[in-house]
C-alpha cells in the first residue's frame, strides 16, 4: 500500500501557508467577538465567512458526520463541542477549535479564553491559570520542537511544563497529529512523555501539537450528542493548538500570524519564515 511521508518537499511547505493563515484569521475573528450573550453558532458562521473569504473551506466540515466550522468546548467540555445557540456566559472557560483547507492544504488550530466575571473573581483566576498553564505548555512544546531530535521529545516537554505547574492533568484519550493534504495525518503527537521516541525531526515535518488540560480527574466521557468530549468529575479543562512546520531554517507556526515570535521568545527561540 502507499504510504504518504511525513516529510512535505519545501514546496508543499510552502502550499501550506495559506491554509494556516486563514486558519489564524478565523480563530482570530472568533476571539474578537467572544463576548457574554454571544452564541456558539454566531462564533461559527463568523469564522467561516472568514475561511470562505479567503477562498478556502472549513475543513472540520470535511470530517465525516460534522457539519460545523469550530468546535466550541465550554467549562468541563474539553474537546468537540458542537456550537449551539446557547449564549456565553460571564466567567465561562471556552475552547475554541477550527482549521482552514486552502488549496487542498489542511491548518488546525485552537485557543481558550475565560470570560470576565466580577462576581467570582476566584473562579475566574483560577480558569485563567489553568488556560495560561495550558497555552505555555503548548509554547514549551513548540520551542522543544525546533532543537528536538525526535518528536515524542516535545509530549516530555509538554508534560513537564504542566506538572511543574500544579495539580494538573493532561488528557491521554486525544493527541496531536501530523498535517497537509488532510487535517489528521501521521505521525501522533503526543502531549505528555511515552516509552519510544517517535519519528525524526527534520525539515519537512508539519505537526499540530495540541495540549488539553484539566483541573482534575483524567477520565472523559463523550455526551450524548456523540461528539463532545467531557470530563467525568465536571473539572474544567483548557485545550491550546498550533500547526508547526519544521523546514531548512528553523521552525514557524503556520497558525500564529508572527510565525510564533511573541509565544517563542520567552524559550529563546526565533521562528524563521520560508525562504
Ligand atoms: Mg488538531
Amino acid at each position: 500500500m502507499f504510504r504518504r511521508s511525513i516529510y512535505k518537499s519545501p514546496a508543499e511547505l510552502r502550499s501550506m501557508v495559506a491554509a494556516g493563515a486563514a486558519t489564524a484569521a478565523a480563530l482570530d475573528e472568533a476571539r474578537r467577538l467572544l463576548a457574554p450573550g454571544v452564541t456558539p453558532l454566531e462564533l461559527d458562521a463568523a469564522a467561516e465567512r472568514v475561511i470562505r473569504g479567503l477562498g478556502g473551506i472549513p475543513n472540520f466540515q470535511l470530517v465525516p458526520g460534522y457539519r460545523h466550522t469550530l468546535c466550541v468546548s465550554v467549562d468541563d467540555d474539553v474537546v468537540h463541542g458542537i456550537p449551539g445557540d446557547r449564549a456565553f456566559r460571564p466567567g465561562d472557560i471556552v475552547s475554541v477549535d477550527g482549521g482552514a483547507e486552502v488549496d487542498g492544504w489542511n491548518g488546525d488550530a485552537a485557543f481558550t479564553v475565560v470570560l470576565p466575571d466580577p462576581s467570582r473573581p476566584d473562579v475566574v483566576a483560577a480558569r485563567e491559570l489553568l488556560s495560561s498553564v495550558t497555552e505555555a505548555a503548548l509554547w514549551r512544546g513548540i520551542a522543544t520542537l525546533a532543537h528536538a531530535r525526535h518528536l515524542n521529545e516535545v509530549g516530555a516537554a509538554i508534560e513537564e511544563h504542566v506538572h511543574d505547574a500544579g495539580d494538573y492533568g493532561i488528557l491521554t484519550d486525544y493527541v496531536g497529529h501530523g498535517i497537509g493534504r488532510t487535517m489528521h495525518e501521521e505521525p501522533p503527537v503526543f502531549n505528555y512523555r511515552v516509552d519510544r521516541k517517535g519519528p525524526t525531526v527534520k525539515p519537512g515535518l508539519v505537526v499540530a501539537i495540541e495540549p488539553m488540560v484539566v483541573a482534575g480527574d483524567l477520565e472523559t466521557f463523550v455526551r450524548d450528542d456523540e461528539w463532545t468530549v467531557t470530563t467525568a468529575d465536571g473539572a474544567d479543562s483548557a485545550h491550546w493548538e498550533h500547526s508547526v512546520a519544521v523546514h531548512e531554517g528553523g521552525i514557524w507556526v503556520l497558525t500564529a500570524e508572527d510565525g510564533g515570535a511573541a509565544g517563542l521568545a520567552p524559550f529563546g527561540v526565533v521562528p524563521v519564515p520560508f525562504a
